[in-house]
């Protein structure tokens, strides 16, 4: 198993190598992702490859997102540090605990609660306390704490969620998600206005399937997604 040391030099190599030479350049998000120690988001036998540019395994049939994905999604949305942000499928909490760097409160919704739960205690573990993890349906937003500046959808969903739109600010609020049947989707990203949304393609990606209301089906087969 790598030391710390190791697991730093690994780190450092990723941002470089997987981020800044396919373009992310936000100052504070490469500062949160050269300092957030990505391995301790994986199970143990997965850790040695924590830094690896793909997505990895971590459990009940769900995965970590690929590093770049999740740079990538998080420089789009432009956080600033008075932002309340909503994130939809916690998974192993890494997006989270990258969104509670960068943001003033995070609210997080995962629908299999072992992974809420291990989730929470990493993310604690590592001094955050500017977030709540929900166990539900985050198909639905959270409509009791809405509205949001953004929103972050880390699972594929078949059309874009109306009830997801109507909980952004109306001030400049933005929700980026993947949208798509298996095997690939596309990531866009929604800015809202008053009462008008616009919407922009961004890239293309695979994910696992969000279940739920406004998203697929509970026997939809998720092995036909991969993140
Ligand atoms: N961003 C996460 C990370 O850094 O580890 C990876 C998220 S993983 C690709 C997608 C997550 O969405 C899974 O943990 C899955 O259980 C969750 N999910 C699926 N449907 C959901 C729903 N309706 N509500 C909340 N979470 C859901």
């Amino acid at each position: 198993m790598p030391t710390s040391r190791e697991y730093a030099r690994l780190r450092s190599r990723m941002v470089d190598e997987q981020l800044v030479k396919r373009g992310i350049s936000e100052s504070r998000l490469l500062d949160a992702l050269r300092m957030m120690p990505r391995h301790q988001f994986v199970p143990e036998e997965h850790k040695p490859h924590a830094y690896e540019d793909r997505p990895l395994p971590i459990g009940d049939g769900q995965t970590i997102s690929q590093p770049y994905i999740v740079a990538f999604m998080t420089e789009n949305l432009r956080l600033k540090p008075h932002h309340r942000v909503l994130e939809i499928g916690t998974g192993s909490g890494y997006q989270t605990a990258i969104l509670c760097h960068l943001a003033d409160y995070v609210y997080s919704v995962e629908r299999i609660s072992r992974l809420a739960e291990v989730a929470g205690a990493r993310i604690g573990d590592l001094g955050y306390s500017n977030l709540d993890i929900h166990v539900g349906d985050g198909s639905q937003g959270l409509p009791d704490q809405a509205p949001f500046d953004r929103i972050m959808v880390t699972a594929a969903v078949p059309r874009l969620p109306d009830v997801l739109c109507a909980q952004l600010s109306q001030f400049g609020g933005q929700l980026i998600l993947p949208i798509g049947d298996a095997p690939a989707q596309e990531l866009k990203l929604i800015a809202r206005t008053a009462d008008r949304f616009t919407t922009r393609g961004l890239l293309g990606c695979r994910f696992v399937p969000l279940i739920g209301r406004y998203g697929f089906d509970s026997k939809t087969d998720s092995t036909s997604f991969v993140s």
